[in-house]
Order: structure tokens, then C-alpha cells, then sequence
């Protein structure tokens, strides 16, 4: 108890100083005068951003499709590089040759007990002009499933996330030489043929249900957004929580003579062929599954009786794929800093889509592109940032992140040296601010969110997602929401391009965007992602693409601009605080559960209660998990405590002093390397190129994040002397990083100490 009210001090502290609620309040990082300046700036700033422009920018760039490989790719790049440069950035196309693999024979059928051939085809719409640009989109599959042609039974897997495969044992079905068929949602899809080829399938169909993505959710398309019969959602199959980008080159960047691994020494490539399939498709193949009636929260939409098999339902299923590499183009733009040019700000949006990607990615790159043409402006009138400002336009990022990656991996050396903080966005929509990242930037994306006017409530994006969060919150968030004076921001897993600069090379990182009004994911991958479709059911009036574009870019300035770099670690301090709580919870948890296992079965409760004419299998026994040492982080929390409230006490003496540039860059430097020191150059078990300790995406869940990852992972998965190994290593860099912030703190309380002297 005593630890929650330290950190509701240190954090009361930390907002006291940045004075969100005096009338003339210093932001975070800025004194008094030079707050004044800022503020008139990020005032003209906001009105650029023109939501005529987006809309227009948005009807070229998704007028044809454009997936990696494409001519209309290119020329969408070529066309971003031009604006960039008509607005005065220093501009340029960088390319790199990745393995993209295009389908050559996709085909399924089912030959017992009825036959049925999948359509595999998305219908034109007559209504959507861009829908029948057959010739130039990319069919219906699931990049990377390596070429097979295969017949078996189906199994029916649910989501086919770990704990479906728990259910299904307790069955008694394996899905040993049969082929699973999975819906989309609850993991993200790589997960599904990753886990069933770990038990024994050797094929894997992914289909969308409606209840989960379909007329459950809205009307469907064209009368309303969500996905018709027909639609299916394409998509990677790369193993990003292993690495993701290019295949064949993890860790280097894929230049044309880059040393590549064969296509079988590839380790994030998919073991077993799969094919995404609509829910027209699926019907028949599931109405034909019997066996086991499926568990009450297996059972989606369908109007059919859900059931588990093996079979009598068999299909037959090839695949091929042309194995070419594709060149990605990425739009490079660099305004020079004036002061600390050494020190990047990097902001970024992928502009390739799997068809048109209107929705994703082309609302967010319009709205990046008005920032940029924005930023362009106030340079020509006498704006001058201090640091180096990048904006990037990402090839690449559907197949997995592999333009965002590349570029990354290439530039590996100057990043860890100059990179201070990398912001993404990627598809924008109506509704609630979203931010995720690193917490060390809550306080500055709380303090931008109070600035910025939501278009339909018209109070500020914070306020209004303070309100989501009061209204329809969990009760934690709920709780927080009024106690707490910053909004907590997520943790980030994968399914971006933040990923690379996060997870491998420890720069702070954020996603943004709005969204939760709009049902986007009825045409999420599909050809029905276009202009059509966003201008009729999505941010029609581009009014969220233009609080999307004030939001970030308003960061971007306060990053660029601040004298001092406007870290606040008191929320990193407390957020980690909730992880250790969380992990002590989980341990406990399974601690219970294993011991309710073992009392089930020394009772034969399992036996007893299984019905002969649904039997059911008893669950196998687990051992008890053991205590942990926690002791280590208890102290490294401690000291990170006080080390944040120290630092924020230390910038609110400097605050009050001018400080010189020539005081500050040096500990700005040493700010930009802080989110360094919470990676391992060794990176997680088993995945050397995920380094951060704090965040990755999850081993068996993919986009979403596992917070201190090792140690969570291993918990879960029953590996308890690396939970206590990865204890020890993510305390010591913890400890690292406080005596880091520390020495910080006293290095700006000695030059706030000499100035004031005289
Ligand atoms: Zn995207």
C-alpha cells in the first residue's frame, strides 16, 4: 500500500512541475519564455492541416492497388517523394530487394463426405469503382505459407490460440495429420498455423466468422461497413515475435549484396501451407465437421452446429507461390536541427497496402503528409526545430514490417547513437485517442492530448478519452481514470513499424491514432479497403485525419523544440510497479490452479464428471510453480522511484534557470540513450533480435504486448529457473537505468546550481 501512495506523490510531483493547471504553465521541458514561443508556434501549426488535402492525397493514393512489387507502389513513392521535397525537405528513396512471395496456384476443395470447391474470389461491387481492378490486386492468400499440396480431415480449432488446444485435448482430438481450420481474431494469425504445426497439422485455413467480423458486427458492405460474404482478410504469416522484416536477412539490412539465409534456414517462415478463406467459403466445410459439439464459446455466426471432427469432412489443398525478391521504397525526408542537429526525432507511416488500403495505411500517411507539408510552412516562416526532424514513408510494412525494418537494420549504428525517439502511426478512424509506447513519453503525450480538440465533442482528446475510460473502462482503468493525472498509455507489442526502433534497438517509441467508432475491420485487408469505403463509413469529413496530423505532429515540435528533452520517468517508475504487481498475481494464479488440478485429480473429479456420451479427458497433471525471488526488483523499483522523482525535481530547479545550449546537449545526449539501457544485447530466450526488456510481443500471441516478457513468458510456460534468471536481468537493468536517471539528475542540478550562482 505504502508504495502506491509514493508514486501517486512522485507523479502529483512530476505534474506539479510541468503545471497543467496554472494558467501560464511551463511545458515539460521548456521554461516560461520559451513555453510562450512553443506555444505560438504549435498554434500555427494546427490550423495547416487541411482535411480537403487529405481527402484528395488519400483518392490518389489508394486509386490503384498497392502492395510491394506493384507499379502503382512505386509511383506512390515517387509521388510522396516529390511532395516532401515541394515543402522543402531534404528528400530521398531508399530501396531494399526482400523476399515477397506471390500466389501461383491457390486451390481448395473438399472431396468427402460432399464435394465443394472454394470460390477464393472477392466480387467486384458496382457501386465501388476500384473493386473490379482485377488485373492489379493481389488474390485472396496468406503471405509466406510455403507451397504444399495436401489432403486430411479438418479439425475445428476455435482460434486456435494455446489455450484451444488445452480444450480440444480434453476432448480427446488431436490434430495430428489433419488440417485445422482456425477463425481470425484473439491471436494474430501467424500464431494459428505456428501453434497447429507444433501439434502435428500439416495444413491450416483461417476464415473470417461473422460473429466476430461480419454481419454479427454491422451491415455488411455496400450497405454498410462490415465484411460481406465473400470478403477475406490477407495477410503475413512472417513470425514477428521471432524477428520481423525480411526473411532472409535478420539484423542486417537487405541491400542487393547482403548475405542471405536459404529459404529453409529462415526461422520466421511458416511450417505448414495456409490459405485465408471468407466466411462463404468456410460454410460448407464447417456444416460438414463432426465429432464433438464444439464448446458455447467456440460457436460463432454461422448457422450451423459447430463441431470439432477429425473430419468425415476432408479437403484438398495447394498452394504455390512465386519466391521472387521485390524492391521496397522508402520515403527518407530530414529537416536539419539547428541547435542539436546530432539528435533525431523520427515519425513515420507506411504508405504500401495489400490492395487499396484506403483505411490502412492511407489515412494515416495523408495525415503524416499534412504534418510534414505543415512543418515545411512554419520553416519558411522563421521556425527553426533544434533537433533533427525525420519523416518517414515506409514500403513494405504488410508483409512484416519489412521497409521500417530494413531501413533500420541499415542504419542500426547512427540510430543507437542519435535516434531520441521514434512516433508511428498507421490506419486512422473515428473516436478515441489511442497511444501506446514507451512510458517515459506518457507525460508528454498526456500533456499534447490536453492540447489538441476532438472535432465531435469538442473538448480536448485527453478529456475525452478520460471519459471512455470513466464510462466504458475496465473498473481498474475506471479507477485510474480519476485518480490518476496522467491517462496510462499501453504497452506496445508488434503489428507495426515501431517495432525494429522499440524492440531492437531500445529507442523510446509511440503509436497513435483515433479510432473505436468506426467497425474498420469489415474490410481490413481486403479489396473493399478503399476510397469508396472510407469516404462512405469511415472519417468521412477527414476531421479525426486532422486531430490525427495536429496530435503528432504537435509532439514531433515539443521534441524537436524543448531545451530539455521532455522525458518524465516517473511513469515509467510506476507503470513497471503495475508489471511486477501483475507477475506476482499470475505466479500465485497458477500456483492456485496447479493445486486445484492435483485435488481434482486425488478426488478423480475428472473421471467422475465426464459424460459417457460426451466423455471428456482428465487435464494433465502440472507441478506446483515454486517462489520467486521478486526481492531484486522490489529494490531496482525503489531505486527507480527515486531516482524519477529526483530527476523531476532536479528539471524543475533548471526549469527556472536559463540554461545554456551548451549545459544542456550533453545531457540531452545522455537522455536520448535512456530507454537504451532497459534492452539486453543478448535479447529474450530463444529470440536474440527482440532486446527490450520491458516490452515484445508475445511468444504465442503475436501483435499483442507481454510486458517484461521474459520473465512473463516463463511463468506462463512453466520455466521456472529462467523466470528467476530473467528476474535478475531485468532488475539489474532496471537498477542500471536508475542510477542512470540519478546522475542525470545531478548533472542538470549542477548546472542549474552554476547558473544560478551567476
Ligand atoms: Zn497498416
Amino acid at each position: 500500500m505504502r508504495r502506491r501512495l509514493i508514486s501517486l506523490f512522485v507523479l502529483v510531483l512530476s505534474g506539479s512541475l510541468i503545471a497543467q493547471d496554472s494558467t501560464h504553465p511551463a511545458f515539460l521541458g521548456f521554461t516560461p519564455q520559451s513555453t510562450n514561443l512553443e506555444r505560438g508556434w504549435e498554434d500555427r501549426f494546427k490550423t495547416i492541416p487541411d482535411p480537403q488535402r487529405m481527402r484528395s492525397s488519400m483518392e490518389l493514393l489508394a486509386a490503384h492497388p498497392h502492395h510491394v512489387g506493384s507499379p502503382y507502389d512505386k509511383q506512390n513513392a515517387e509521388w510522396i517523394l516529390a511532395q516532401y521535397k515541394q515543402w522543402g525537405w531534404d528528400a530521398h528513396i531508399e530501396t531494399f530487394q526482400v523476399l515477397f512471395p506471390t500466389p501461383k496456384t491457390r486451390m481448395l476443395e473438399m472431396i468427402a463426405p460432399t464435394r465443394f470447391t472454394a470460390k477464393l474470389e472477392e466480387p467486384a461491387i458496382p457501386a465501388d469503382p476500384t473493386t473490379n481492378q482485377k488485373n492489379e490486386q493481389l488474390p485472396t492468400y496468406n503471405a509466406y505459407s510455403p507451397d504444399g499440396d495436401i489432403t486430411a480431415p479438418l479439425v475445428y480449432v476455435n482460434y486456435g490460440v494455446v489455450e484451444d488446444y488445452e480444450e480440444l485435448a480434453r476432448h480427446g482430438v488431436s490434430v495430428k495429420g489433419a488440417i485445422v481450420i482456425a477463425r481470425y481474431g484473439h491471436s494474430w494469425r501467424g500464431i494459428k498455423p505456428k501453434l497447429a504445426a507444433e501439434h502435428g497439422a500439416i495444413g491450416c485455413l483461417i476464415y473470417s466468422d461473422p460473429e466476430d467480423d461480419g454481419y454479427a458486427q454491422d451491415l455488411t458492405f455496400p450497405k454498410g461497413p462490415a465484411r460481406p460474404p465473400e470478403g477475406v482478410q490477407r495477410g503475413s504469416l512472417l513470425d514477428a515475435p521471432q524477428y520481423p522484416g525480411d526473411p532472409l536477412t535478420p539484423g542486417v539490412g537487405a541491400t542487393a549484396d547482403a548475405k542471405r539465409l536459404t529459404r529453409e534456414e529462415a526461422g520466421s517462415l511458416p511450417k505448414i501451407p495456409v490459405l485465408p478463406l471468407s466466411y462463404s467459403d468456410a460454410q460448407p466445410l464447417l456444416a460438414a465437421i463432426n465429432g464433438p459439439i464444439a464448446p458455447s464459446t467456440w460457436r460463432g455466426g454461422l448457422p450451423i452446429t459447430y463441431r470439432l471432427g477429425p473430419g468425415p469432412a476432408k479437403v484438398h489443398l495447394k498452394v504455390s507461390f512465386n519466391w521472387d525478391l521485390k524492391p521496397v521504397y522508402n520515403v527518407v525526408a530530414t529537416m536539419r536541427g539547428t541547435e542539436e542537429p546530432d539528435i533525431w526525432i523520427l515519425r513515420a507511416n507506411h504508405h504500401d497496402g495489400w490492395v487499396n488500403g484506403a483505411a490502412d495505411p492511407v489515412s494515416g500517411q495523408v495525415a503524416l503528409l499534412e504534418e510534414a507539408r505543415a512543418l515545411g510552412e512554419l520553416a519558411k516562416q522563421g521556425w527553426k526545430p533544434k533537433r533533427t526532424i525525420m519523416y518517414f514513408s515506409w514500403d513494405g510494412e504488410e508483409p512484416m514490417l519489412l521497409g521500417s525494418t530494413e531501413w533500420a537494420e541499415a542504419h542500426a549504428d547512427e540510430l543507437e547513437q542519435h535516434a531520441a525517439v521514434y512516433i508511428n502511426s498507421d490506419g486512422n478512424e473515428r473516436g478515441y485517442l489511442s497511444a501506446s509506447g514507451s512510458h517515459s513519453l506518457e507525460s508528454l503525450v498526456n500533456d499534447v492530448a490536453r492540447s489538441v480538440e476532438d472535432p465531435e465533442s469538442k473538448v480536448s482528446a485527453w478529456k475525452r478519452l478520460q471519459a471512455q475510460r470513466l464510462v466504458n473502462g475496465p473498473p481498474e482503468d475506471r479507477k485510474e481514470a480519476h485518480t490518476r493525472p496522467n491517462l496510462r498509455i499501453h504497452a506496445l507489442g508488434s503489428g507495426s513499424d515501431y517495432t525494429v526502433f522499440l524492440d531492437h534497438l531500445g529507442i523510446a517509441s509511440l503509436d497513435l491514432s483515433y479510432g473505436g467508432e468506426d467497425t474498420s475491420a469489415g474490410v481490413y485487408h481486403s479489396i473493399y479497403d478503399d476510397f469508396y469505403w472510407y469516404t462512405h463509413f469511415s472519417d468521412t469529413e477527414f476531421a479525426y485525419g486532422r486531430l490525427l496530423a495536429q496530435t503528432n505532429g504537435t509532439l514531433v515540435m515539443r521534441l524537436a523544440d524543448a531545451e530539455l528533452l521532455p522525458y518524465d520517468f516517473a511513469p515509467l517508475s510506476d507503470t513497471v510497479h503495475k508489471y511486477s504487481d501483475e507477475l506476482k498475481a499470475l505466479l500465485k494464479s497458477r500456483q492456485d490452479e496447479a493445486q486445484e488440478r492435483q485435488l481434482n485429480m486425488e478426488n478423480d473429479a475428472y473421471r467422475i464428471t465426464s459424460d459417457p456420451k460426451r466423455p471428456t479427458v482428465a487435464p494433465p497433471a502440472v507441478e506446483i510453480p515454486p517462489y520467486l525471488n521478486f526481492a531484486l526488483l522490489d529494490n531496482a523499483l525503489t531505486a527507480l522511484d527515486k531516482a524519477a522523482a529526483h530527476y523531476n525535481n532536479a528539471r524543475g530547479k533548471a526549469g527556472t534557470q536559463s540554461l545554456s545550449a551548451g549545459q544542456l546537449k550533453p545531457i540531452n545526449q545522455q537522455l536520448a540513450q535512456a530507454e537504451r539501457k532497459l534492452t539486453n544485447t543478448g535479447g529474450l530466450p530463444r529470440r536474440p533480435w527482440m532486446r527490450h526488456l520491458l516490452y515484445a510481443p508475445g511468444w504465442y500471441t503475436g501483435y499483442d504486448a507481454k510486458t517484461v516478457p521474459g520473465v512473463r513468458e516463463a511463468i506462463e510456460e512453466r520455466r521456472y529457473p529462467e523466470a528467476d534468471t530473467q528476474l535478475a536481468l531485468v532488475s539489474k537493468a532496471l537498477m542500471d537505468e536508475a542510477s542512470y536517471i540519478e546522475q542525470l539528475a545531478m548533472q542538470l542540478e549542477s548546472a542549474a546550481n552554476s547558473t544560478a550562482a551567476r
